[in-house]
């Protein structure tokens, strides 16, 4: 059997070159995580990976407290007094007080603040009416509450000693709040990853430059950057390298002494001035290279001593999707929270696709809008052509066509990949 791994021929047809799914077996079964940790403040936690397990050392809440501003009592006393209880004491958030509640007599409570002891009940102050007697304060509470109301148990958020969240986890607003409320401020995260990013092309100019005929902008600095922004890592930027085969070799070189990962863009085929697959070979190991998929089909993977290398096509809509395909999960995998695979789901094509190349996983821009009947279903954009940035620009989310698909046919379920599970938007 032949090590597609090790594919170097060009002019293989898709039925020989290696499939989206080998492609992504391959990555998965070649890279284990190699972030170490750091420990930082709750305040710089977001979108952070959790290096440890977070348990609760105390109940959330603390204590039962008021759900309400209201009247706290007794259920127990409601058929003695009839509802009419003398008021005992104020109670506000922040200020608990060890004083048991008396028979028949009621606490005035706001939010948030704790019970007293022996009350169980809480009555919405909306709903009561006070009266004053003799000198006294009284109020009168509605009937018809069930024991407990308006009350809040303690360890009904989490209890003492439970689970909060798990290694590997990366961290949301809601998840920092759930670790705030357990009273942490300094947390285990892993170390955010160094990726190098370096663009390949003799026609490249950085925005602001000169141009000549024949120029053409990096734009996939800006889109890679952007990318790698929804990721826990630092950008090194290696800026453009001429099509140079000994420039290449010795940036990639130095690049892959310096960070975790290596992305480059461009100069992956095998044109002449195609310089990264000899560097790549030249200096580390080729894992995988030319994918059953478009677009894409470049792709590279390997390694430069410990940095994981990924070689994207040039052309900007190819970067995105191998981007989002095959770099966005090395580097969560490579960070700590695992290969994360994008969430998707069935939806009707509003397009027809007559003739598609089997043995290929296709995968086009598409967006999702309504059919007469106010049907979700998904557009495709409808020009070809990986250059295309427009196309990008006007998708929320990619179509996935798998290998033994042949026409697409309106209407027709098809599966779409938001942006959003991949953690853009
Ligand atoms: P290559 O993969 O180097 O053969 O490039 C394929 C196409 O993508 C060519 O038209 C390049 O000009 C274009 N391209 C390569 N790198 C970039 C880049 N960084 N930004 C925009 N276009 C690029
Ligand atoms: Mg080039």
């Amino acid at each position: 059997m032949t090590d597609k791994t090790l594919l170097d021929d060009c002019f293989l047809h898709d039925k020989d070159r290696l499939r989206h799914d080998e492609a992504l077996a391959i990555l998965k079964d070649r890279l284990s995580p190699v972030a170490s940790r750091e420990t930082v403040s709750l305040a710089d936690a977001l979108e952070r990976i959790l290096a440890e397990d977070i348990t609760a050392p105390r109940n959330v809440p603390l204590a039962d407290n008021s759900a309400v501003d209201g009247y706290a009592f007794r259920h127990a006393d409601f058929e003695t007094t009839g509802g009419f209880f003398r008021l005992q004491q104020r109670i506000a958030a922040g200020h608990a007080t060890d004083i048991a509640l008396a028979p028949w007599a009621a606490a005035r409570i706001f939010t948030g603040a704790v019970m007293p002891p022996g009350a169980d009940t809480v009555a919405m102050q909306e709903d009561c009416e006070t009266h004053q007697q003799d000198g006294h304060d009284f109020v009168i509470v509605p009937q018809g509450l069930k024991i407990g109301a308006n009350c809040r148990k303690a360890g009904e958020d989490v209890a003492e000693g439970a689970a909060v969240l798990s290694a590997g986890h990366c961290l949301r607003p809601q998840d920092l709040a759930a670790i705030a409320s357990t009273g942490r401020a300094r947390i285990d995260v892993y170390r955010k990853l160094k990726v190098g990013l370096v663009s390949t092309g003799d026609e490249l100019r950085r925005p602001g430059d000169l141009m000549n005929l024949g120029d053409v902008y990096d734009s996939n600095h800006f889109l890679l950057r952007g990318l790698c922004a929804a990721l826990p890592v630092e950008i090194e930027d290696f800026g453009i390298l001429k099509d140079d085969a000994a420039l290449v070799e010795v940036t990639l070189k130095d690049a892959a002494s310096r960070c975790d990962v290596v992305l480059t863009t461009g100069g992956a085929s095998r044109g002449d001035e195609d310089h990264i697959l000899k560097a790549l070979d030249t200096l580390g190991k080729r894992h995988m290279w030319q994918l059953a998929i478009k677009p894409g089909r470049p792709m590279m993977f390997g390694n430069i001593g410990a940095s994981a290398f990924l070689g994207l096509p040039g052309n900007p809509v190819a970067a995105m999707v191998c981007f989002l395909l095959y770099v966005r999960p090395v580097i969560s995998l490579l960070a700590g929270s695992g290969f994360c695979e994008p969430q998707g789901f069935e939806v009707p094509a509003a397009f027809d696709v007559p003739t598609k190349k089997p043995d290929r996983r296709e995968f086009y821009r598409g967006y999702l809008g309504t059919d007469e009947t106010g049907a979700t279903v998904v557009h495709k954009f409808m020009r070809d052509g990986s250059g295309l940035i427009t196309g990008l620009r006007e998708a929320d989310g990619l179509i996935e066509i798998p290998e033994e698909v042949t026409a697409i046919r309106r209407g027709e379920p098809v599966r779409f990949l938001p942006f959003s599970g991949f953690g853009i938007r």
